[in-house]
């Protein structure tokens, strides 16, 4: 394989810790490590008055100024701003994203030299709103963003290489069905997969976008706070300061339960403190609610897969949440098979994106791709319409959930008076009946319809998913070939105008072209 003249990168931007992978000479993927030297990067931004500080100092941050620092940005994906305010400024979470995947790229340029063009991972269980707002992180950042693709996919793609399953002679082999249980920091995915010769098929995919490693910490959080409370009369969670302190010990003693039976975790606040212990029973206890969410949910995508456990080869563990004990013993008791952890829980979604930008520079330059990835939407696509007894806002149900992609589907509409202009059509993502219930996605805005057009004249709405669960839309008018204008008017969304404010300001890089 003869190596790219781009190099081709593939960034992993998790909710606690992001991870940048590249291909090697050999197309083989390896993991980058940042400028401190460590593989994984603190997804974690301090906002130090006038310079923004990413990574490690930033986690290291929240016990002595917490307030000026920004974790878990990623949970807030998709809303209008960040949860917290600095220093009166609310800033939206992508471009607090944007500041890390900055970093990620100015540390890797150190050793690959100037690049722009990546490929950004994102949970399969992401809405398009999420997965719009990580593009435009991405642009940002100062990067080209070739494509986002799922992390549970991203993984099975790396173990695929790492099974050999890509090289000419693994892709004769028989099909292979494996369930991704892909649980992180602040997310929750899991996908069952076809592994096809050299395709990697989605069959069904599911998860939490707010469920991870963080919810176990905040129990262990609770749990010696409790306890403090119990001993000492005061709460150490009520200081921002020392709960964050707390919380970086929990989470430190999370990972020694990994390993051991027994933990502690001390904690000082206002001249009080106290050394408590913490059994792997006792954690077990107090998180089992999130477990059995985790347990429910994937055997709910096996069904939606239309299969059972029979039918599935391996149960892959990605994320760093898996190195639980009780997560393994769910899984195993669960599907009677071992769980595999043999793709590195922390890397493999980096090394798969790498992989896939590998595959995207290669076709850009008239090269045979190695392997496919075919994916599902997470959530069903519906036109927002007013249930004619309630009055109430219904969802539509246009496309389905786990439907193959890409996938285009058509809704007529009838405009309602004559020579009207323009329609608008709310479009939502969600599965509950109740539009208001679902995602809002915003406005399909239809205009430039032609003069005279008499009431009633129909109108097709096509809505696409493109492969990586972005939409598209598009307009015609039956009968006729005009091209009529229609975009979709996002709820929370940045204009072009203000990423590119943000592009010159977070790294200095001149606007581009970008939709
Ligand atoms: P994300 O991609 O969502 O940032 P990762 O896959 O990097 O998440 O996993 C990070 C999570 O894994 C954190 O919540 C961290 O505390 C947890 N984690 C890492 N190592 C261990 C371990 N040995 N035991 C338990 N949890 C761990
Ligand atoms: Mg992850």
């Amino acid at each position: 394989m003869t190596t790219p003249a781009v190099p081709a990168v593939g960034v992993d931007l998790g909710t606690t810790f992001s991870v940048v992978a590249r291909l090697d000479q050999q197309g083989r993927p390896s993991t980058l490590a940042n400028a401190e030297g460590d593989r994984v990067t603190p997804s974690v931004v301090l906002f130090d008055r006038d310079v923004v500080v990413v990574g490690k100092e930033a986690l290291k941050a929240l016990a002595t100024e917490a307030e000026h620092v920004a974790e878990c940005s990623k949970r807030d994906m998709g809303y209008r701003v960040f949860r917290k305010v600095f220093e009166g400024r609310q800033y939206p979470p992508e471009v607090i994203e944007a500041w890390i995947l900055n970093k990620l790229r100015c540390d890797a340029a150190q050793q690959i030299g100037p690049f722009t063009k990546v490929v950004v991972t994102v949970p399969a269980y992401f809405d398009e709103v999420r997965r719009k707002a990580t593009q435009d992180a991405g642009y940002m950042a100062g990067f080209e963003v070739l494509d986002i693709i799922n992390e549970p996919t991203a993984a099975a793609v790396a173990f695929g290489f790492q099974q050999g399953f890509l090289d000419q002679k693994g892709s004769t082999s028989e099909p292979r069905r494996i369930l991704v249980y892909d649980l992180g920091g602040g997310t929750f995915d899991v996908t069952v997969m076809e592994i096809r010769g050299t395709q990697f098929v989605a069959l069904a995919t599911d998860g939490d976008v707010r469920l991870g490693g963080y919810d176990w910490d905040q129990r262990l959080v609770d749990l010696m706070a409790e306890s403090f409370i119990r001993q000492h009369y005061v709460d150490p969670r009520e200081d921002p300061n020392t709960a964050g302190k707390l919380w970086r010990e929990c989470e430190d003693a999370k990972r020694t339960l990994s390993a051991r039976s027994k933990a502690s975790v001390a904690c000082g606040y206002r001249g009080y403190s106290s050394r408590v212990e913490v059994s792997r029973q006792q954690f077990k206890e107090a998180t089992q609610d999130l477990l059995d969410r985790t347990r429910f949910t994937t055997e709910q995508t096996l069904k939606a897969a239309g299969l059972d456990w029979a039918d599935i080869e391996r149960v892959l563990l990605v994320g760093g949440s898996t190195r639980m004990p009780m997560v393994r013993d769910m899984l195993k008791q669960l599907s009677g098979k071992q769980p595999d952890a043999s793709v590195a829980a922390d890397e493999a979604v980096a090394h798969g994106a790498a992989l896939r930008a590998g595959l995207l520079l290669a076709e850009s330059e008239g090269r045979p791709a190695t392997f496919a990835i075919k994916n599902v939407n997470s959530h069903s696509l519906g036109v927002v319409g007013a249930d004619p007894l309630t009055k109430r806002r219904r969802n539509g149900i246009l496309i389905p959930r786990n439907t193959p992609l890409p996938v285009t589907a058509k809704r007529t509409f009838k405009t309602q008076k004559a020579d009207q202009k323009s329609i608008l059509v709310q479009i939502v993502e969600g599965e509950s009946p109740s539009a208001d219930d679902c995602t809002q996605i915003g406005q399909c805005s239809v205009r430039d319809l032609p003069p005279n057009l008499p009431a009633q004249s129909p109108v097709d709405v096509l809505f696409r998913y493109e492969p990586n669960g972005r939409l598209q839309v598009k307009v015609t008018l039956p009968g006729t070939n005009r091209h009529i204008k229609a975009e979709i008017v996002r709820e929370n969304s940045l204009s072009k105008e203000h990423m590119d404010g943000w592009r010159r300001y977070i790294c200095g890089i001149e606007p581009t072209e970008y939709r």
